[in-house]
């Protein structure tokens, strides 16, 4: 399958480099152009715009930050639009908009082209080791069409329903993990106010009915307060500001999400906003006098 990937960063590069491993023939780009290097190394063709990179595939991937850059890359000038042929398929991956994915679905039905909300959750370490969770909407064929290249990416692959519908389950995880980062960031100051061993009740309460993928994989840099990527705290916070739009759309109140925006937003004016998530521990910690 001809795959064009566009947005090579913490995410998009090693989900690019298994599409490659896999035996696609994949051309990449990147708007900081040497991002695409190693791929090329690896076998990867090089485009120089997104337009150039959506010419000629049959499935074009986006994996960039936000709302307003899978925007730019797909009607932007030398946009994807301008070079997707009839029939190909744009599975976007990033976490973005729902209103604004059904909105750029419509205009890309307008040239013969189906759009596929997919954003993921799993992580950098989900990313290399295809492992992450592919949360789809939209066609229900073109979703059955792409199982077999979304399962080179990820082991739990599941269609939500129409377009925009994977967006929405995607907030639904980022209003989830805001809360277990804020409770796992509060035990861990208890734990280390109180002097006990924090290692071994670490080891203790992951065993048990607290366990949770950040307590394994990200209480150990709030117990060292050192916050390696990851998943950027500035990428969270505009997570939660699409769950918290989607949730006043709903009527839904989500206090304990709009706590931890808030939280986030300190930590950006603060100089925190490209480390991994879990320096919310750093909020909590100052708060306790941790720090
Ligand atoms: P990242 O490391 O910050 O990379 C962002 C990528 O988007 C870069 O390739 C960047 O290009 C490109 N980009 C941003 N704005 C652009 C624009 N206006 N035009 C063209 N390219 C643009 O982010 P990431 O962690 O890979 O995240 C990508 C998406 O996945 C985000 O929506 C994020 O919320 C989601 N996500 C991330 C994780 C995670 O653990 N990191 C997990 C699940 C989902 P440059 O290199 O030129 O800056």
């Amino acid at each position: 399958m001809h795959i064009g990937f566009i947005g090579l960063g913490t995410m998009g590069a090693p989900m690019a480099g298994r599409l490659l491993d896999a035996g696609h023939d994949v051309t990449v780009h990147n708007r900081t152009r040497e991002r695409e290097e190693p791929l090329a190394v690896r076998g990867a063709a090089r485009a120089a715009t997104p337009r150039d990179a959506a010419t000629g595939v049959d499935v074009l991937i986006t994996m960039v930050s936000d709302t307003p850059d899978v925007e730019d890359v797909l009607f932007g000038n030398a946009g994807a639009a301008e070079g997707l042929g009839t029939g190909a398929i744009v599975v976007d991956m990033s976490t973005i908009s729902p209103a604004a994915t059904r909105a750029f679905a419509e205009r890309l039905e307008r040239r013969s082209v189906i759009l596929l909300d997919a954003p993921v959750s799993g992580g950098s370490e989900g990313a290399r080791e295809g492992t992450l969770s592919i949360m789809v909407g939209g066609d229900a064929a073109a979703h059955e069409r792409l199982t077999p290249l979304f399962e080179v990416l990820g082991t739990t692959v599941t269609y939500v329903g129409g377009t925009g519908s994977g967006q929405v389950a995607k907030a639904m995880n980022q209003v989830i993990i805001a809360g277990t980062y804020a409770a796992v960031a509060e035990g861990v100051a208890l734990a280390l106010a109180s002097g006990i061993d924090v290692e071994a009740a670490h080891r203790a309460v992951s065993g048990g009915a607290a366990g949770s993928w950040v307590l394994t994989h990200r209480a150990r840099n709030m117990i060292r307060n050192e916050y390696p990527l990851g998943f950027r705290v500035r990428l969270h916070r505009k997570d939660l500001g699409i769950a918290l739009q989607s949730a006043r759309e709903a009527g839904v109140p989500l206090p304990v999400a709009a706590y931890v925006e808030q939280l986030e937003t300190g930590l950006v004016a603060r100089g925190h906003g490209d480390e991994d998530v879990s320096a919310i521990a750093r909020a909590v910690r100052e708060a306790a006098g941790l720090e």
